[in-house]
């Protein structure tokens, strides 16, 4: 089995450290890809800290990843060596079940293969895209349009698809109101996407830091919730509300910017319970919804999309030496906007 250089956690509570791994032989519908960048979202994080509880160590981390094709299996006829791809958050499911058979794979009944901390149809771990190389089903793997930059279209793997899947479901275009809570790796990809799509888009943010690069980035409103008045002025006031924030915090008070028939779609992933009060719901006939990736078919709209409307992620590229400092930074809420891992380094 190829061996190749990686960065991995060995527990929840030590810093990760480079490591070797053996990937699997390709096999005849594999392709195997030699990674060139990989971001690190913040789910990565929750993860190699075991956050969630499901933690398998070692850990190798990584589920936003574009390369370059190095090798494909007897049966595979989609790509070829050279072909510029990338691999987001799953890298199999059953393909049978209802989920699969839509396209959604993310929600497959049978649960999806995550990229890593899953266990392959081989019966081996997976690994994700803190490594050299990954060995990928070739059906899980998308092309990257030859006008994204590798580097900016890595995060679009995570977090590129896991805010349009949402604002595609919900309706987000011309006439509609929309907020994005948490202006980081998901956030800020949310707003590129929603303001591409047409809809005007608020964001709301922790203090007013971060200001000029949202509106940059396509928003027209700009709040801070370190400002008390911000909830009052922003009662009743938007469709839809994207909420990316990684840790616990009081919903309701969020919740009361839904106009009539609003929805706030919950994205991030707190350690703890999310706790709602029914009169956040039943005032305004209000949602509260969540929403998981997107599936591989929704995945390369996603990246054809961002293509036609040159949309890359905002990057900080990183050598894989520094992993350790970029989670302290984005646990930091010190991140503009992704941390991406230049894999020539590892
Ligand atoms: P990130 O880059 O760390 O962004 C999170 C943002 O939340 C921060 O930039 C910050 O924005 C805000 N925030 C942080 N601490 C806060 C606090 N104490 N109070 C209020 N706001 C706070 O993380 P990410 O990579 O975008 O991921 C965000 C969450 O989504 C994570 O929990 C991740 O696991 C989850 N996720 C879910 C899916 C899915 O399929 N549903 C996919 C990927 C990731 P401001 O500085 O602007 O306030
Ligand atoms: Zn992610
Ligand atoms: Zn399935």
């Amino acid at each position: 089995m190829p061996t190749v250089n990686a960065y991995a956690a060995m527990s929840a509570t030590e810093e990760l450290v480079p490591t070797t791994i053996n990937t699997r032989e390709v096999g005849p519908h594999d392709v195997r890809i030699a990674v060139a960048y990989a971001g690190i979202c913040h789910s990565d994080i929750h993860t190699a800290r075991n956050e969630w509880g499901n933690t398998a160590y070692p850990v190798v981390p990584g589920h936003e990843i574009a390369g370059t094709v190095a090798e494909i299996g007897s049966e595979v006829t989609k790509y070829q060596v050279g072909d510029r791809v990338g691999v987001g958050c799953f890298v199999d499911s059953c393909r049978e079940c209802e989920a699969c058979v839509l396209g959604q794979e993310q929600y497959c009944r049978r649960g999806m293969v995550g990229t890593y901390n899953s266990t392959g149809r081989n019966g081996e771990p997976t690994t994700g895209g803190y490594a050299q190389e990954v060995v990928v089903d070739a059906n899980y793997v998308l092309r990257i349009p030859d006008s994204l930059g590798l580097d900016v279209a890595a995060p679009l793997l995570c977090a590129g698809i896991t805010t349009y899947s949402p604002l595609r479901h919900w309706g987000a275009g011309p006439g509609k109101r929309v907020a994005i809570i948490g202006l980081g790796g998901l956030g800020h990809m949310g707003v590129k996407i929603a303001a591409a799509m047409g809809a005007e888009v608020s964001v709301i943010s922790q203090s007013l830091k971060k200001m000029e690069d949202g509106l940059r980035l396509g928003a027209q409103h700009y709040y801070a919730t370190d400002d008390p008045a911000t909830f009052k002025q922003l009662r009743g006031k938007f469709d839809l509300i994207i909420n990316t924030v990684s840790v616990n915090f009081d919903i309701n008070k969020y919740m009361g910017m839904l106009a009539l028939n609003g929805t706030l779609v919950e994205l991030g992933l707190p350690e703890k319970p999310i706790s709602v009060r029914a009169m956040s719901l039943t005032a305004n006939r209000r949602s509260l919804a969540g929403s998981m990736i997107g599936g591989i078919a929704e995945t390369q709209e996603m990246l054809d999309f961002c293509a036609e409307h040159d949309l890359g992620s905002e990057i900080e590229v990183i050598p894989a030496q520094q992993i350790n400092e970029a989670y302290e930074r984005v646990i930091a809420s010190d991140v503009r906007y992704r941390f991406v891992i230049d894999n020539s380094t590892l």
